[in-house]
C-alpha cells in the first residue's frame, strides 16, 4: 500500500546555525534514504499546509505562540541555549505543525487507500510544551495533530522512540485520557524527564507510559517492553489512531546519544506498532537523528514498514542492558 510523504522546500530556511546538529542536511538525507531504498514508486507525495493560530493554540499558551514570534521577528536569535531561529524558521514551524494536519485529512478522504502518512518535518516538536519552545523544537508537531483527532472523538496512541524523552508532549497530554504517551528513550539524557513514575494525573492518570533505557539498550530490549508492558496498556486503552514521534538518534552511530539501535529495529518497532490501529490512522513524524547516513537507513526502514514492509538493511540488534526497566515498568503499570 502507498504511504503519503510530507515534505516542504521551506522546511530547509529553518537554519539553526552551520554547526548544530539538527541541519536541513537531515531532510535530504531522509530524501536519499527513501529514494536509495526504491521507495519512491510507494509513495504519494504531499505538500503540507500551515497551522492556523487557532491550531497553535490547541495546545500552546497564546502567550508563547506569541512570544515565539517575537523572537522569530528579530532573527538571527536564540530560544534557549541549544535553539536557535534563522528569517525561515516561523514558516517552517508552522509548516512543521500543519503537516500532520493536512496527513490527517487526507487519510480520512483516501477510505483506506492509504496505508499511513510520513511527515518530513523539521523543526522537530516533542521537546516543546504549551509554554515553550526548547531543545531544537518549536511548536510541538505530534501534539497539535492529537488534539485534532481528539477534538475528533478519537483516541490517540503517541508512540515517541526519539532516543530523548518527549517531556513537552507527556507535559501537554498529563491530564487527558484520551491520548496515551508511551515514550521510549535514554537515560539518563536530555532532558532528564521521563521517569517510569511520572504516569499521568488526574483523568490521565495511567495514559503516560514511560520506558527509560540505560545506554546501550538493544532492539531487543524495546521488543520486550513493546511485548509486555506497551501492548497491554494500548490493549486497554483501545486507540482509534497511532502518531509516531520518529525520531532515529536511539541508532547506534549517532553522534547525540548512546543508544545501540540500528534501522533494522526501527523497521521492526515500527511494524509492531502500525498493527494496533486500522489503514489510514497512522501517521508518522520525523522528529531528530543525526547521523544523516543512520536517518537514511532509518527513515526509509520505517516508511517501508508503514507500507507493510520489514526491511533489515542493518540487522535487528540484542544483548544490551535495560531488562529492569521492563519490571520497573510493569510493577507501576500492570499490578492489579
Ligand atoms: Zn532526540
Amino acid at each position: 500500500m502507498s504511504v503519503l510523504f510530507l515534505t516542504d522546500e521551506r522546511y530547509l530556511n529553518h537554519d539553526p546555525g552551520s554547526f548544530h546538529p539538527e541541519s536541513p542536511r537531515r531532510l535530504s538525507a531522509v530524501r536519499s534514504g527513501l529514494r536509495s531504498a526504491g521507495l519512491t514508486d510507494a509513495l504519494v507525495s504531499m505538500v503540507p499546509a500551515p497551522a492556523l493560530e487557532e491550531d497553535l493554540h490547541s495546545v500552546h499558551d497564546a502567550g508563547m505562540v506569541a512570544a515565539l514570534g517575537k523572537i522569530c521577528d528579530a532573527a538571527p536569535a536564540a530560544v534557549d541555549a541549544d535553539t536557535y531561529v534563522s528569517e525561515g524558521s516561523l514558516t517552517a514551524a508552522r509548516l512543521a505543525a500543519g503537516a500532520g494536519l493536512t496527513a490527517i485529512e487526507a487519510l480520512q478522504d483516501s477510505h483506506g487507500r492509504l496505508a499511513a502518512a510520513f511527515c518530513a518535518v523539521r523543526p522537530p516538536g516533542h521537546h516543546a510544551s504549551a509554554f515553550g519552545s526548547m531543545g531544537f523544537c518549536l511548536f510541538n508537531n505530534v501534539a497539535v495533530a492529537a488534539a485534532r483527532l481528539r477534538a475528533g472523538g478519537e483516541r490517540v496512541l503517541i508512540l515517541d522512540y526519539d532516543a530523548h524523552h518527549g517531556n513537552g508532549t507527556q507535559d501537554i497530554f498529563y491530564s487527558c485520557p484520551d491520548v496515551l504517551y508511551v515514550s521510549m528513550h535514554q537515560h539518563p539524557a536530555y532532558p532528564g524527564t521521563g521517569a517510569v513514575t511520572e504516569t499521568g494525573a488526574g483523568a490521565g492518570r495511567g495514559a503516560t507510559l514511560n520506558l527509560p533505557f540505560p545506554p546501550g539498550a538493544t532492539g531487543d530490549v524495546y521488543l520486550r517492553a513493546w511485548d509486555e508492558v506497551v501492548l497491554p496498556v494500548v490493549e486497554r486503552f483501545t486507540p482509534t489512531w497511532l502518531l509516531i514521534s520518529a525520531g532515529f538518534d536511539a541508532h547506534r552511530a549517532d553522534p547525540l546519544t548512546s543508544m545501540g539501535l540500528s534501522s533494522g529495529d526501527f523497521a521492526d518497532l515500527t511494524a509492531a506498532a502500525v498493527k494496533l490501529v486500522g489503514p489510514s490512522k497512522v501517521v508518522a513524524f520525523l522528529e531528530g537523528g543525526y547521523d544523516l547516513e543512520a536517518l537514511a537507513l532509518s527513515s526509509a526502514t520505517c516508511v517501508a514498514a508503514l507500507a507493510g514492509e520489514i526491511r533489515h538493511p542493518e540487522a535487528s540488534t540484542s544483548g544490551g542492558p535495560g531488562r529492569a526497566v521492563l519490571a520497573d515498568a510493569a510493577a507501576v503499570h500492570l499490578a492489579a
